[in-house]
């Protein structure tokens, strides 16, 4: 509410002294005169001085119309009669009355439009009149003023010359408690005093404020409520062009919000949105203060980089959201499991399903504190793995955690990063042995990894036709005859010299080139076999397949392709996938299957019974074969489980009519024992031959006389 929007009657009924009453009076913004009773002028306010358009008689106070340049039409000159009309207002009913609106002619001759408003008032018991002249084109332009004031958050005030505290905005009323009444009959001085706390003397900011015209600085406010907060308080002098003063102008910002702004911020930087745990930031101020601590005090910590397995494919199979419910279980469960431990832990997520844990151990022996991480690891793997309860269904999830103590070493120079990033190695190491384990970092991984480093250097600009080369190992029948080829890729690089395929593959799955490379093989291998079929029509070939490149948007255009390009004749092919193809968007694998099938192809499962336990994915499938893995074969004599195994395997390929390959033959007695299982049974492996090159493969068995195989 400011003033000139409030009945000053009112406010002066309010009003304590007869002083104050004048004080107010003096700073309205609104022209007003007091009048007694009988019409005398008793004051008149600054604001009417101001608009010049006021003579006072000197010997007389009574209010005659010639003190007021006051006219009924703005063009003609006809005087408005004001005493007449006060004499009728003081012998009318009420106590509040209003004029037509008039117009007041201003010493430089212009006409303002105004309304007169006559007030009567009690005053000690004595009557009064108040006559207040309303500028409607002031109050327009006030009324724009306020509202864009009012639209601000930011605290705004203005003062008279004199300094009071005319124009609040309602956000400064917010900020301060005051009404708008109260603060008029205050300063800004008056106010500074009483609700503000500086930080610097009053004198210097006074000083500051009138040699500069501009002060600003952070304060504390004191409410009449009692409340207390920061802000940032700005007050400006402004001066007409001879440097009298017209107003002050404060803004007074409250920083509370801005602090909690910042303490949002913080935490948007410093904490994982979907989990509320630490994020990698924060985890990595926190290892460097820990490796900090280590050089001051000997103390020992660990970094545990845990993956979860197995959450790409709950993410394929049910959705990302899924995946997110996910996380936020195990999340919840290892803080819950935390909190029972003794030991004193940062949890944080770091990204996609990786979390991590910063442990720091009471211990200074190396010996122990290895243990101790060991322990604490099973005890967190023991803590994740199980089922998790998802609204699309129950999943089961492990984790793979890979630890790195520091200190490392003293020859090793490492920050956050590197923490991190050994700690990541090993729990890639923990994948790699199957998941759902614990792995330590020691220096040696480094050089492991530095090889694969330079194994995807090597990979990224190797020359295919000029450093691979295709091998293929016989795969015989019952009689030792040879009645196919699996195609084995053989990588021999200039500098790395021969790498072997189980090491390389992987590392090219990872980085996609095995897209590129397989390409190259099927291409190859079909071209060798419709060379071979014009010997032998019913020779067949195998190539293996690799997910990655199964799984590629293109691939059934790719293999059509090819086959129109070779013209070999899909019949002879054998495609070998393993069983993990399979799991990952099992509807549109079986669509690839049933359409390679189509085309004449045959399907073998290859390493079967080491991948997806479930069987149940045969029943639906178009395979042809299976081949036994090798890890099967080579203790069939000895251990009983792999003997039972491999029997069932026999049971399932002959009840479902599929046929089958034991890998991996180095022996006679394995030949013995599997063709008494099976007579038919295909077999191949180092017994007969080792993988060779095409040349000496075709003049061993592909040429009609020479198709028996022999042993190695
Ligand atoms: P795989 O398809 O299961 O191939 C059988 C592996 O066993 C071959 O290893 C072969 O040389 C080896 N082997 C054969 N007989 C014996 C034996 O009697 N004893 C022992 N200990 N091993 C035997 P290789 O050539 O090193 O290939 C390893 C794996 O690399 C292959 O396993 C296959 O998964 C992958 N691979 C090889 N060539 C290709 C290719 O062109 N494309 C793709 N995607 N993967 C390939
Ligand atoms: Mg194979
Ligand atoms: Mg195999």
């Amino acid at each position: 509410m400011t003033i000139h929007s409030q009945s000053i009657e009112n406010r002066l009924q309010q009003t304590l002294s007869f002083e104050d009453a004048l004080k107010i009076l003096n700073h309205s913004e609104k022209g007003v005169v007091l009048l007694s009773e009988k019409f005398e002028v008793v004051m008149v306010n600054q604001t009417l001085e101001r608009y010049g358009c006021f003579h006072r008689e000197a010997d007389t106070n009574t209010l005659t119309s010639d003190m007021f340049r006051l006219y009924e039409e703005k063009r003609k000159g006809l005087r408005f009669p004001l005493l007449e009309w006060l004499t009728s207002c003081a012998n009318a009913d009420g106590d509040n009355h209003v004029s037509p609106q008039l117009w007041l002619k201003s010493p430089s001759n212009n006409s303002l439009p105004v309304t007169l408003h006559l007030g009567r008032i009690d005053f000690n018991n004595r009557l009064y009149w108040l006559l207040s002249l309303s500028d409607k084109s002031w109050e327009r332009r006030a009324d724009a003023q306020q509202k864009l004031m009012n639209a601000n958050h930011t605290g705004q005030f203005i003062t008279s010359s004199s300094g009071f505290i005319t124009h609040p905005n309602d956000a400064f009323l917010n900020l301060t408690g005051l009404d708008a009444s109260t603060l008029s009959s205050l300063t800004y001085i008056d106010w500074l005093k009483k609700q503000v706390s500086l930080q610097m003397p009053f004198d210097k900011v006074m000083s500051t404020l009138l040699s500069q015209h501009h002060w600003a600085g952070e304060v504390e406010i004191f409410t009449e409520t009692d409340e207390q907060f920061k802000a940032q308080l700005s007050i400006s002098m402004l001066v007409d062009p001879k440097n009298n003063i017209e107003h002050f102008i404060g803004l007074l910002q409250d920083l509370t919000e801005q602090e909690e702004a910042q303490a949002t911020i913080e935490k948007l930087s410093y904490y994982d949105r979907l989990t509320g745990l630490a994020n990698k930031s924060l985890l990595h101020d926190l290892i460097e203060s820990a490796i900090t601590q280590a050089e001051v005090n000997q103390s020992q910590h660990a970094l545990l980089y845990i993956g979860l397995d197995g959450v790409k494919i709950i993410n394929d199979t049910f959705g990302h959201r899924a995946g997110d419910d996910l996380l936020i279980q195990v999340a919840e469960k290892v803080s819950q499991k935390l909190s029972q431990l003794p030991h004193d832990t940062t949890l944080a997520r770091l990204d996609g399903s990786n979390f991590a844990i910063l442990y720091h151990s009471n211990n200074q022996d190396r010996q122990t504190v290895k243990e101790e991480v060991e322990r604490f690891s099973e005890e967190m793997i023991d803590a994740i793995h199980g089922r998790y309860q998802l609204p699309q269904g129950s999943v089961h999830t492990s984790a793979s955690i890979g630890s790195c103590i520091f200190p490392i070493s003293e020859e090793l120079d490492y920050a956050a990063d590197q923490i991190l990033s050994f700690a990541d190695m090993a729990m890639f190491e923990a994948k790699k042995q199957g998941g759902n384990q614990a792995f330590l970092f020691d220096t040696s991984l480094i050089e492991k990894a530095q090889k694969r480093l330079e194994l995807i250097e090597a990979l990224n600009h190797s020359e295919m036709d000029e450093e691979f080369q295709i091998f293929f190992q016989p795969q015989v029948d019952g009689n030792g005859n040879a009645v196919s080829a699996e195609t084995l890729i053989r990588w021999f690089h200039p500098v790395l010299g021969a790498v072997s395929p189980s090491k390389f593959i992987p590392v090219a799955e990872e980085g996609r080139q095995i897209i590129k490379i397989g390409l190259w093989v099927l291409h190859k291998a079909f071209l060798q076999i419709k060379a071979w079929n014009k010997n032998r029509p019913d020779f067949r070939i195998a190539v293996n397949i690799s997910p990655v490149q199964f799984h590629e948007q293109s691939f059934i255009e790719i293999i059509i392709g090819l086959v129109k390009f070779t013209q070999v004749n899909p019949r002879n092919v054998t495609l070998e996938l393993t069983e993990g193809v399979l799991i990952k968007n099992a509807k549109l694998a079986m669509q690839k299957i049933q359409h390679l099938v189509s085309l004449g192809f045959e399907i073998s499962i290859d390493d079967f019974g080491t991948g997806y336990s479930s069987l149940s994915y045969l029943q639906k499938l178009p395979i042809h074969e299976l081949k036994i893995d090798q890890s099967f074969i080579h203790h069939l004599r000895e251990n009983p489980d792999d003997e039972a195994i491999v029997n069932s395997i026999i049971q399932l390929a002959q009840s479902k009519n599929l046929k089958l390959v034991a890998e991996g033959i180095e022996t006679q007695q394995q030949v013995d024992s599997l063709i008494s299982k099976k007579e038919d049974i295909m077999l191949q492996g180092y017994f007969f031959s080792q993988p060779i090159p095409a040349s000496d493969f075709e003049g061993r068995y592909v040429m009609p006389s020479n198709s028996r195989a022999h042993s190695a």
